[in-house]
């Protein structure tokens, strides 16, 4: 059997069943990246030696007869904006090419315990700002579903790694629908968890008040699988929340019935494709035929949803940035004569257009006179997002709408228009402004055959919910089961 495509449960179980090694698994992972990544480009760096170290010591483990932990001999990717040491942490951005994170964010410490490979670090928009990966300084990733189509972003290395087979599954992080999106447009699964569920110690900021690391798998069940070792209290993130944790795995039974599902009006109509919503239409379908009560709901604050994020994210964006300044860390300018021009050459040469932009336009909502009329105003929509929620949440257990407008749209189609590119996450960041849990599974197929997301929301602490009511629909439906063509193409070269 391919070990290419597998899922975590099935992997173990040839593990376990000693029918073939980590070192194995591992082996063919590695030769299924080397024939595809010229095509896909969805690392920046692969750790190919440190996912060997890690092989040998679960085939060990083996070998002594000891228990296996979780995630045992599964290929995993972080995405470049998560610390590992004795590699670069770029968040593909020229100002941090040279950066060594000196300690490990716990996200990967778990993965690691668990006994993940880790095989590489992703591609992502630069400082994770963007939805196509287009905003990284070092390379282009292409969709796998169709070479000429962006991967989604900024998780999009992370994404394409997944959906063309490079590893099982891989870590993104999530301000306004970095997790999501890209796992829309790639045709897999991708969630960003409640926020504080899962530690942000050794994630670079972005926007503090809405960064979210989460997982993007081939099934929910393996992104349930890795939520399991990745979440829980870390008392080195001040937000982390100390809440008891479910067993995520083990509940997952595909029963809903009853369920109240609600379809978010205002993300149904205007400014989404119709592909796209004739797809939601029918997914809310399937969720009728599984027993539970669907009917739509309003969510009048919600199209304020966007302009409120792209406030608050670049006010935020522009504190956390302000360290890049050649000082401590990262590049630093040779073209300068004193400290100021040190800071200034150094942040002229080392950010690019989108981080230069969000950097001023959150400085500009954040200074004196403005501050009122946007940062604080935006604080207060904010609020009334969330009642938002708070308010459907009463009538319904789920929310649905899509994941995004669209499916993944051609290189530059939206480069020359910053807007255009912001437009793509208008169903994306009201969770993150709300803290709650979101999942992207794939609801079905366009026209050209690329694959359109369902994203699917629970209240904060719901996301065991989110995961049975994912699991339900996939276990229903056969869309998660199509591979990309490319893929295809290798696993039955003709
Ligand atoms: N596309 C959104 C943005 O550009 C979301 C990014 C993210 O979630 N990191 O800000």
């Amino acid at each position: 059997m391919g070990l290419i495509g597998q899922t975590i449960s099935k992997l173990r179980e040839l593990l376990v069943g000693k029918k073939v090694s980590a070192r194995e698994i591992l082996d063919a992972h590695i030769t299924h990246i080397e024939k595809l990544e010229s095509n896909i480009c969805a690392f920046n760096t692969l750790t190919v030696d440190l996912a060997s170290k890690q092989a040998q010591a679960i085939d060990n483990l083996i070998a002594n007869k000891a228990s296996l932990p979780p995630l045992a001999g599964i290929p995993i990717a972080i995405k470049d904006n998560i610390c590992l040491p004795g590699y670069p942490t770029t968040c593909s951005s020229k100002i941090l090419s040279n950066f060594f994170a000196p300690y490990a964010a716990t996200v990967t410490t778990r993965l690691f315990e668990a006994g993940a490979l880790c095989l590489g670090k992703t591609n992502m928009d630069e400082f994770a700002m963007g939805a196509s990966t287009e905003n990284s300084a070092f390379k282009l990733t292409r969709n796998p579903w169709d070479l000429s189509k962006v991967p989604g972003g900024s998780s999009g290395g992370s994404a394409a790694a997944v959906a063309s087979g490079d590893v099982v599954a891989a870590l993104g992080s999530d301000t306004g629908g970095s997790i999501r999106q890209p796992a829309s447009f790639c045709g897999v699964v991708g969630m960003k968890p409640t926020y504080g569920l899962v530690s942000r110690f050794g994630l670079v900021a972005f926007a503090s008040s809405l960064d979210q690391l989460g997982p993007i798998g081939r099934s929910v069940e393996d992104v349930a699988c890795m939520l399991e070792v990745i979440a829980g209290h870390d008392a080195k993130d001040s937000t982390s929340l100390n809440e008891p944790l479910p067993q995520f795995t083990r509940e997952l039974s595909g029963v809903i019935k009853g369920l109240r599902i609600g379809v978010i009006q205002e993300l149904m109509g205007q400014g989404i494709d119709a592909d796209v919503s004739t797809c939601v239409r029918t997914a809310s379908e399937v969720f009728r035929e599984l027993g539970a009560n669907v009917a739509e709901v309003s969510m009048p604050y919600s199209k304020h949803a966007l302009p409120v994020y792209y406030i608050i994210a670049t006010a935020e964006a522009s504190a956390n940035l302000a360290r890049y300044d050649g000082v401590k860390y990262g590049y630093r300018s040779v073209n300068c004569e004193d400290v100021l021009s040190l800071y200034y050459t150094t942040r002229k040469e080392g950010f690019g257009p989108e981080v230069k932009r969000r950097i001023m336009l959150g400085t500009y909502a954040l200074s004196s006179g403005y501050y009122d009329a946007y940062y604080r105003k935006a604080q207060q929509v904010r609020r009334l997002v969330k009642e938002d929620f708070d308010r459907a949440f009463q009538a319904f257990d789920v929310l649905i709408c899509p994941t995004s407008p669209s499916v993944a749209f051609e290189f530059g189609a939206k480069t020359a228009e910053p807007l255009q590119m912001y437009l793509s996450d208008i169903a994306t960041v009201p969770a993150n402004l709300a803290g709650i849990p979101g999942i992207s599974i794939v609801c079905g197929f366009d026209s050209c055959g690329l694959p359109i997301g369902l994203q699917l929301l629970a209240p904060a602490l719901q996301d065991l919910l989110l995961l049975k009511a994912a699991y339900a629909f996939e276990q229903a439906t056969e869309f998660h089961k199509q591979k990309p063509p490319i893929t295809a193409a290798i696993e039955c070269p003709s």
